[in-house]
């Protein structure tokens, strides 16, 4: 038998959602790739969800961007890597030399491995001096960051996947885990087909087919979540289920908390008014969680994409620390991330208001390890401006330099005319993109080729904390370079020292070195530590094998990771006491009116990610939905003068887009919804960020994607 016929697989990470499964990827002699899952990798056990075994499908060059371009006399040209180069780097150091650091901004995403992110966040706020580095994570967890950071004095994120196996009841909160995070939910379904008495519990205003599983949902009305945990908090101070012992050992601030809850709150009949859920039902659901003690509550972009969204995550998280429900084998609050590297992104500061290895933008002691770690000129030393803002800034002037990397703002963004506007009106926009033709490569000046899936080398990092490699298994396409690369190269010509990387394995080793260096005895205990890992080879980098951070070394010099976190009842407020905060029900920025009466919510479909730009590349994949639609409740269409079927014409007061009516999408009275995915390139001219209004929730700066007012007329052709 010849052994070397026989194809090797490759195993890396599914570049979709935050469950990050391990995936087997098989170059086959014909040039296909057989994609299976990974049965060692601790999320999926070999699982894969049906975008995650498409992968081989969306893998064709068709539509990629190959070679550099430059924007000349109003077209873009190809041009070589150093042009290129020469390009983005002189145009920096000019801009910076006449307006300042500030000036210049780095927008990127949750789809960058930790190294690009790395090197972009040290780029920018260690050589750059300025933390205008934001991501589109800000669009998609930044809420439950800003959440963890209240509560546990840090972005924890407490427990595992498997504590959704083992608890007693599981409610998931703003999330249809059973299309948007499919392995996770398939493992909630089987470990409750095994135990009958596990519960879950749905809270969604939509009836999605998360609720076909449920033993209970609640319908609740769009972002009215404070309501009903601060309900539940009261229900369970009135009923002698909070844990006293651990609120007077652990916490600080249950009393304010469980005061500023009661103003509303404490009816459970005022909650279900509110929520406009049948009462029996919202007792339905406190008495079930006041009586099971191993509960998870899993939240996602339900809760968090909302201008109260940190308060909505606060509001939970208080509901788990008032009784002791956390840190222990199924149960704990649980965030969802939606982007395969969102954790990831987090670990090196690849937020504008935060530093690398969870370290604090706003403590002295933390810049200066930072910049003493970095040997760096400088370090930023004041948060820069998030997604929504930052864009605001392009637009009127203070930001004349913007550099986009694997992220598709003219579509995702709230407000996506705006940013449209921004980009016409900036000096200098550079986009790095593995696709040539996008809505925001149209506005680029600078056109970088990127490695995608299956070409590029690294590492990220899922839900649960589990650091996985995704590693290359195809040839660079054309001349696509690294993202992390690209960096490099851009800061050595800007005469930065601190990028000479022989390989992407030394970027990570410079991670990991980061997150156990201290320079300062007055440094708190590091909550991000993956320092076991430093010194690795490229051999032992490759090899690599999934792990949960925080990690340590055991004598023998194995390195193990935490599956859960705050088992010793110690967090990482400077006391070691958990926050409960006092949060209050505040209905969303802009409500409807006589000229927009519903209610716009945004979210994904089953088979397709984020702006199609892979996933669109799939027939099978499209086939589940073809086409933009606007679901809603056949008694407003009729209102609207609209029918299932039928073109409509969506419009908000900040943009329109044409979708069909449909209806069956389990939506109340009074909210449309409308899928997130579909673009200015795709055949349905359909950008939903066009539509979304732009408020922010003011302690995470995440928008309000689930919540716009919006009229639906019929679409007449004019
Ligand atoms: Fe990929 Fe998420 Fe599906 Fe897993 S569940 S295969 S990570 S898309």
């Amino acid at each position: 038998m010849n052994l070397s016929a026989i194809p090797l697989a490759v195993r890396t990470t599914c570049p979709y959602c935050g469950v990050g499964c391990g995936v087997q990827a098989t170059p086959l002699p014909d040039g296909s790739i057989a994609i299976a899952g990974d049965a060692s990798h601790g999320a999926n056990a070999g699982r894969l969800c049906v975008k995650g075994s498409a992968l081989g499908e969306t893998l064709g060059l068709d539509g990629r961007l190959l070679h550099p371009q430059l924007r000349e006399g109003g077209a873009l040209r190809r041009a070589s890597w150093d042009e290129a180069l020469d390009k983005v780097a002189g145009g920096w150091r000019d801009i910076i030399a006449e307006h300042g650091p500030d000036a210049v901004a780095l927008y990127v995403s949750g789809q960058l491995l930790t190294e690009d992110y790395y090197i972009a966040n040290k780029l920018m706020k260690g050589y750059i001096g300025s933390a205008n580095i934001d991501t589109n994570s800000r669009l998609c967890m930044s809420s439950a960051v800003a959440g963890h950071k209240r509560a546990f004095g840090a972005d924890l994120v407490p427990g595992c996947y498997e504590d959704l196996e083992l608890a007693d009841m599981v409610v998931l909160v703003g999330s249809n885990t059973a299309w948007c995070h499919p392995i996770l939910f398939q493992r909630i379904v089987r470990a409750k087909e095994a135990r009958p008495q596990m519960k879950l519990v749905v809270i969604d205003p939509r009836r999605t087919a998360t609720c076909e599983s449920a033993d209970l949902h609640l319908p609740v009305k769009l972002g009215t979540d404070v309501w009903l945990f601060n309900g539940l908090l009261c229900y369970l101070a009135q009923h002698g289920v909070v844990d006293a012992g651990f609120v007077a050992a652990h916490t600080n601030g249950f009393d304010e908390a469980l005061a500023a809850a009661h103003v509303d709150c404490a009816d459970p009949l005022a909650v279900a008014r509110a929520c406009r859920v049948d009462p029996r039902d919202v007792l339905d659901f406190y008495a079930m969680f006041a009586a099971t003690a191993k509960v998870v509550t899993a939240f996602s972009q339900g809760v968090n994409q909302s201008s109260a969204g940190t308060d909505k995550v606060n509001s939970i998280i208080n509901c788990h620390l008032a009784t002791g429900r956390i840190g222990r084998p199924g149960m704990g609050p649980f965030s969802l991330t939606g982007q395969p590297n969102a954790m990831g992104g987090r670990e090196v500061g690849g937020l504008a208001n935060m530093l690398a290895a969870h370290m604090e933008l706003d403590r002295a002691v933390h810049r200066d390890t930072v910049q003493t770690f970095w040997d760096s000129p400088r370090i930023a030393d004041r948060p820069g401006l998030k997604a929504v803002e930052l864009f605001q800034a392009i637009e009127d002037g203070r930001i004349k330099a913007v550099w986009i990397i694997a992220t598709n703002p003219l579509v995702s963004m709230p407000d996506a005319n705006q940013v449209q506007r921004a980009l016409e009106k900036c000096q200098l926009v550079v986009v790095s993109d593995i696709v040539e033709k996008t809505d925001t490569n149209a506005y680029a000046d600078v056109l970088l080729p990127a490695l995608g899936w299956g070409e590029k080398d690294g590492t990220v990092t899922n839900s649960e904390r589990r650091i996985a490699r995704q590693r290359g298994f195809l040839a660079a396409p054309g001349e696509a370079r690294a993202d992390w690369l690209a960096l490099c190269q851009v800061a050595r010509r800007m005469g930065f020292a601190g990028f000479d990387f022989a390989g992407v394995h030394e970027v990570f080793d410079e991670h990991a070195r980061l997150s156990g260096y201290r320079n300062d005895a007055q440094g708190s205990p590091r909550v991000f530590n993956i320092a076991a890992l430093a010194g690795m080879d490229r051999r032992r980098y490759d090899q690599l094998e999934p792990l949960q951070w925080p990690l340590r070394a055991d004598p023998a010099g194995a390195v193990e990771g935490t599956p859960r976190l705050f088992g010793d009842g110690r967090y990482a407020h400077a006391d070691g006491r958990a926050r409960c905060v006092a949060t209050a029900p505040r209905a969303p920025a802009h409500l409807p009116d006589a000229d927009y009466p519903l209610a716009l919510n945004t979210g994904r479909v089953r088979d397709q990610w984020h702006t199609m730009t892979r996933t669109g590349k799939s027939a099978r994949l499209a086939d589940h939905v073809p086409e933009a639609f606007v679901d809603m409740h056949p008694q407003d269409a009729l209102l609207c003068g609209v029918r299932e079927g039928e073109l409509a014409r969506v419009s908000t007061q900040w943009g329109a887009m044409v979708a069909r009516v449909q209806h069956g999408g389990g939506i109340a009275r009074g909210a449309v919804f409308v899928p997130i995915h579909w673009s200015g390139q795709t055949a349905s001219d359909a950008r939903v960020g066009a539509l979304v209004n732009p408020a922010v929730d003011p302690v995470s700066g995440e928008p309000e994607f689930k919540h716009t007012p919006v009229r639906v007329e019929q679409f007449r052709v004019s």
